[in-house]
C-alpha cells in the first residue's frame, strides 16, 4: 500500500519536474514552471520520508528542518549578481552527496556478492563516486572564480592534457581492479583503498579541469557542472534504488548538457576546446585608448553628461538598450524600465538586445527585466535584433562590456575572436554606462569605447539613470 503511494507520488513528481522545465523555457510561463518545480520537490521529499522506515525519521527530520532553514536563508539573502556562485556551491553539494552515497553504499554492504550483477553494481558505484568527486572539486573552483577568491586567469600547467589523460587512464585501471576484487574473499581493504584513491584523483581532476578554464568560458563551465551534478545524482539514484532520483538526475544532466551546447554555439566555441581549457590565458586588463590620428599620444574615450544624454534621447526615434552585468550590479533595471516607458510615450521605439551570455548566469538579463516588468515583446534575442543596430539612432550600453566588443569580429588576435557579439558600434551613436576603466569578465580591452561614435557616461549605472530620469520627468522635457 505504502509502496504504491510512494510510486504514484514519484511518477507525479517526475511529471511536475518535466512540466517545470518546459515552463522555464519562456519568461511568460517561468513563474508557473517554478511553481511546478516547488510542488514536485515537496511531493518528492514527502514520498521519500514516507518510504523510509520509522527509525530513519529521527535522522531525516532534523536534516530536513536544518537544510530547509539554511537553504531559505541563503536564497533570501543572495544578491542576484551572486546567484551563479550560489548555483556553483549547490552543484558542489550534489557532487559531494553522490560521492558520499557511493562510499557509504560500499561500506554498508559488507558482504559484497560476486558474479555479473556485482560487477555491474561496482561499476555503477565507482562511476558515481568519480563523477561526484569531479563535480564537487570543479564546482568549488567555479565558485572561487566567480566570487573572485581564485583568479579567473586559466592555470595552464605544462603537459596538462597529458596529465589529465594519464590520470583518467589510472582511474580506469583502478576501476577494473576494483570491480575484480570487490567480493573476493582475499581482497581485504584493497577495494576500499582503490575507491578512496580514485576519489582523491577525481577531486584533483575536477580542480585541475576548472582551474584551466578562464575568461569568457566560465558560463559554459557552470552549465557543464550543472550537467555533471545531474549525472552524479542519477548514479546515486541507481545505488539507492530510487527511481525519482534517476529521472531527476537524468533531467538535470541532459538539460545542462543541452544548455552547455547552446552556450558554446552562442560563443562560437567548440565544446571540446572549452573542456580542454586555456582560453583567455593571454588576457590583459588594460583599458582601451584611442590612438591619435598622427599615431602620437593616445586619446582618452569621449564622454557625455547625463543631462546632455537626456536631451539626445528626447530627439531619438530608435533606441536599443544593451544590458550587461553592470546593470545587475547597479540594480538599474527599474529606472531603465521607467526611462523606456517615458520615451515610448513620446513615440520613440525602445527595445532591449539580449546576448546569450550577458551577466553572470544564463537568462540573467531576462530575469532582471522581468522583475522590473519590462514588456516581453520589447526584449529581443541577439539573432533577432543584430540586423537592426545599423538603423538605430542611439544604443545605450548599460554595464555591458565583453558582449559588445568589436574585437570579437575584427581582431584575430583578440582572445574572444569568433564569439558572436551585439554590433552596438553600427548605430549612429553609442553611449556606454560604466563606472571607470574596469575591464569586463574576460579581462580584455574593448575598442568600442574609443570609436568616434561612442561616448562614455561614467558613474554607477543607477545613479546615471536616475539623473537622466530627473531630466526626462521635468515638465519642459
Ligand atoms: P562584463 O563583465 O563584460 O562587463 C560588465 C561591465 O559593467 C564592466 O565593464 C564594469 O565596468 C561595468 N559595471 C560594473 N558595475 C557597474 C555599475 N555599478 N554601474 C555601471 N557599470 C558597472 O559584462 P557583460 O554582461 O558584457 O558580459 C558577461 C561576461 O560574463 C562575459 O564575458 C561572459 O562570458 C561572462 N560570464 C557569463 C555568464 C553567464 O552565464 N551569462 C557566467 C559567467 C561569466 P566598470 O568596472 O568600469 O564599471
Amino acid at each position: 500500500m505504502v509502496q504504491g503511494i510512494v510510486s504514484a507520488a514519484y511518477i507525479g513528481a517526475s511529471a511536475l519536474f518535466i512540466a517545470s522545465l518546459s515552463g522555464l523555457s519562456h519568461p511568460e510561463s517561468a513563474r508557473r514552471g517554478n511553481l511546478y518545480g516547488i510542488v514536485g520537490m515537496v511531493l518528492a521529499v514527502l514520498a521519500t520520508a514516507l518510504a523510509m522506515n520509522v527509525g530513519g525519521w529521527a535522522l531525516l527530520a532534523p536534516s530536513l528542518v536544518i537544510g530547509g532553514i539554511v537553504g531559505a536563508l541563503l536564497a533570501a539573502r543572495v544578491a542576484m549578481t551572486s546567484m551563479p556562485q550560489l548555483v556553483a556551491v549547490l552543484h558542489s553539494f550534489v557532487g559531494a552527496a553522490a560521492s558520499l552515497v557511493g562510499i557509504a553504499s560500499f561500506l554498508g554492504n559488507e558482504k559484497h556478492a560476486a558474479g555479473a550483477e556485482a560487477v555491474l553494481h561496482s561499476a555503477e558505484l565507482y562511476v558515481g563516486v568519480f563523477v561526484g568527486a569531479v563535480t564537487f572539486a570543479g564546482s568549488i573552483v567555479a565558485w572561487g572564480k566567480l566570487e573572485g577568491k581564485i583568479r579567473s586567469k586559466p592555470l595552464v600547467l605544462p603537459a596538462r592534457h597529458g596529465l589529465n589523460l594519464a590520470l583518467l587512464l589510472v582511474v580506469i585501471g583502478m576501476g577494473i581492479a576494483f570491480a575484480a576484487t570487490v567480493g573476493a574473499p582475499t581482497a581485504g581493504a584493497l577495494p576500499l583503498g582503490l575507491l578512496l584513491a580514485m576519489t582523491a584523483i577525481g577531486c584533483f581532476l575536477g580542480w585541475h579541469l576548472v582551474m584551466a578554464i578562464g575568461g569568457a568560458d566560465m558560463p559554459v563551465v557552470v552549465s557543464m557542472l550543472n550537467s555533471y551534478s545531474g549525472w552524479a545524482a542519477a548514479a546515486a539514484g541507481f545505488l539507492l534504488g530510487n527511481d525519482l532520483l534517476i529521472v531527476t538526475g537524468a533531467l538535470v544532466g541532459s538539460s545542462g548538457a543541452i544548455l552547455s551546447y547552446i552556450m558554446c554555439k552562442a560563443m562560437n566555441r567548440s565544446f571540446v576546446s572549452v573542456i580542454l581549457g586555456g582560453f583567455g590565458a593571454d588576457e590583459g586588463a588594460a583599458p582601451a585608448r584611442r590612438p591619435a590620428a598622427d599615431g602620437g599620444v593616445e586619446i582618452e574615450p569621449l564622454t557625455i553628461l547625463a543631462a546632455d544624454l537626456a536631451e539626445r534621447l528626447l530627439s531619438a526615434k530608435n533606441i536599443i538598450v544593451v544590458p550587461g552585468y553592470g546593470m545587475a550590479v547597479a540594480q538599474a533595471q527599474h529606472p531603465v524600465k521607467e526611462m523606456t516607458a517615458l520615451l515610448r510615450k513620446r513615440g520613440a521605439t525602445v527595445r532591449f538586445a539580449i546576448h546569450p551570455v550577458a551577466g553572470r548566469l544564463p537568462g540573467h538579463m531576462n530575469v532582471l527585466l522581468a522583475e522590473a516588468a519590462v514588456p516581453y515583446d520589447l526584449v529581443l534575442e541577439m539573432d533577432e535584433i543584430n540586423p537592426d543596430f545599423c538603423h538605430t539612432d542611439v544604443v545605450l550600453v548599460i554595464g555591458a562590456n565583453d558582449i559588445v566588443n568589436p574585437g570579437a569580429i575584427d581582431d584575430p588576435s583578440s582572445p574572444i575572436h569568433g564569439m558572436p557579439v551585439l554590433p552596438a558600434w553600427e548605430a549612429a551613436e553609442v553611449i556606454v554606462f560604466k563606472r571607470g576603466k574596469g575591464a569586463g569578465y574576460a579581462g580584455i580591452e574593448n575598442p568600442l569605447f574609443v570609436k568616434p561614435n561612442t561616448k562614455m557616461l561614467y558613474g554607477d549605472a543607477k545613479k546615471s539613470m536616475d539623473a537622466i530620469l530627473t531630466k526626462l520627468r521635468a515638465p519642459e522635457a
